[in-house]
């Protein structure tokens, strides 16, 4: 699910709850109505508490008027109008009885009430009073004048308006304190449940840049969401998995240099030690004769050879790679550029009880190349099948095959093969294969890297494949 839909989701159910909860509401208001008629409940509503006071002074009011009928006298009996009272005192009322102008009863809980300045004189047209403001405590809300034999009496229901108000807005606050607690929850729950996955998404990729900042690469980052974040997770992971190749690969390369600098020192210290050695011999007349002198001086030119090959290996390759090396291309028949090639090497592969054999079914193929340069990637290879040969006799098969407008040239060995681990890393530049079994082969890990260099300069390309101690197949593809 993408962020946006999450989002309006959000939205969408915090909304669906507000709406909810308003029908709640109302639902519950709808019910004081029948609370009213069911006052058992102790339940107390916004306007309950009015309506059953309502409800048991008009049931009182009955009372009087059947008392008044049946028996008038005993309206004037404190103990019947203790009893009557009862019926409305939770709500704060009472009843006061006045016999002519003398007050007979008065409930408890009237004590508080000015009578004097608040009753109605007997007979007088009892207007119920509009609602009281606050400072307006008691207030009448019944009046009954009836004629005794020997005196008028007036029977009233006195109610502490604001006792019953202050009920009220204490119940109608409880609602609204419910109604807002209610909604905060609910949003808190429904933002935690949509964002709890986004959390954890973002604290994984906070944690994580932690970790890489700190240096450390080896811990995985999980997708939890199918959105915007889980392909952020996953970019990330693969951000983290090339870093750790490329911190494997750069570790590589510099033990490569620091190997490549022991090398090269050691492959030119050899040689120039000899060179130093033989020019001593003719200066301390070792070499007394002019065959020996002669001998010395062929010695010495071997030995300097030696050491132009790597230093022009070195030059070559840093040419290749700044991209300064000229390239002198001619249109050349690839078959017979091989057949060539194979004839020199057959000779001294024979030497060493070696043999190469090349195949094809095209006769001719023309392609654009600098010869030279065609011929040292021969030769590199060649000469690493030599280098890392097997314990059988080496068997070299050259293959030309038409491939639409390229011609693909596969030169494969029966030597030691290339380990899985190696093999991605062959034509990486000061490269060389497992060390423990290199170091008594020289090499400087940049043929390969040369080989490859060129043919890519020729708009070809090249790979490789290979089984360990079966064999190694190189390939390099030419347009024709
Ligand atoms: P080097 O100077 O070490 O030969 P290259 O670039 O020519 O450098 O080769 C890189 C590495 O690839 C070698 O060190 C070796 O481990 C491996 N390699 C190349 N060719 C072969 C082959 N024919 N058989 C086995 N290993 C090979």
């Amino acid at each position: 699910m993408s962020i946006k839909l999450r989002l309006l989701l959000s939205y969408i159910s915090i909304l669906v709850i507000q709406i909810v909860l308003m029908i709640g509401i109302t639902f519950l208001f709808g019910h004081i109505k029948f609370e009213e008629e069911n006052p058992n409940s102790d339940f107390s509503l916004p306007g309950k508490t009015f309506g059953h006071f309502i409800l048991d002074a008009n049931k009182l009011n009955r009372e009087i008027d059947i008392q008044t009928i049946i028996n008038k006298a005993k309206l004037l009996s404190p103990s019947y109008l203790d009893e009557l009272g009862s019926m409305i005192e939770k709500y704060d009322a009472g009843i006061i009885v006045r016999k002519n102008d003398e007050l007979i009863y008065k409930s408890p809980l009237l004590f508080g009430f000015d009578e004097e300045n608040h009753l109605n004189a007997f007979l007088e047209p009892f207007q119920r009073k509009k609602l009281p403001k606050s400072d307006v405590t008691y207030g009448t809300l019944i009046q009954k004048d009836f004629y005794y034999s020997d005196a008028e009496v007036s029977i009233f229901i006195v109610v502490n308006w604001k006792a019953v108000y202050d009920k009220e807005s204490s119940s109608r606050n409880l609602i609204t304190g419910l109604m807002v607690i209610f909604f905060i929850i609910s949003t808190v729950i429904i933002t935690m449940f949509i964002y709890r996955d986004i959390n954890r998404s973002i604290y994984q990729l906070k944690n994580a840049v932690h970790e890489i900042k700190k240096g450390n690469l080896d811990f995985k980052i999980t997708k939890n969401l199918n959105d915007e974040l889980g392909e952020l997770s996953d970019a990330f992971d693969q951000m983290r998995i090339k870093l750790k190749e490329s911190n494997i690969l750069k570790e590589k390369y510099e033990e490569n240099r620091k190997n490549l600098i022991s090398n090269i020192s050691h492959d030119l210290k050899t040689p120039m030690m000899s060179i130093k050695g033989y020019i001593q011999g003719i200066k301390d007349g070792v070499a007394d004769t002019p065959e020996k002198i002669n001998k010395y001086i062929d010695t010495i030119y071997e030995k300097a050879k030696t050491m132009e090959v790597l230093i022009n290996e070195l030059f070559l390759f840093s040419r290749l790679d700044l991209q300064k090396e000229e390239f002198h291309f001619q249109k050349i028949d690839i078959i017979d550029f091989l057949e060539d090639c194979v004839e020199d090497l057959d000779f001294d592969l024979k030497k060493i009880g070696g043999a190469i054999f090349f195949h094809h079914d095209i006769e001719h193929a023309y392609v654009n190349a600098d010869i030279q340069k065609l011929k040292r990637v021969v030769l590199n290879i060649i000469d690493n099948a030599v280098k890392y040969q097997g314990e059988q006799p080496i068997r070299i098969h050259i293959r030309a095959m038409q491939n639409d407008d390229k011609i693909i040239i596969e030169i494969q060995d029966n030597g030691r093969g290339i380990s899985k681990e190696h093999l991605p890393f062959i034509f990486n530049r000061f490269y060389r294969g497992d060390p423990s079994r290199n170091t008594q082969i020289s090499g400087t890990g940049l043929g390969l890297a040369i080989s490859k260099q060129i043919i890519e300069q020729h708009g070809g390309k090249m790979w490789v494949e290979s089984i360990e101690h079966q064999g190694t197949r190189l390939f390099f593809s030419l347009r024709m």
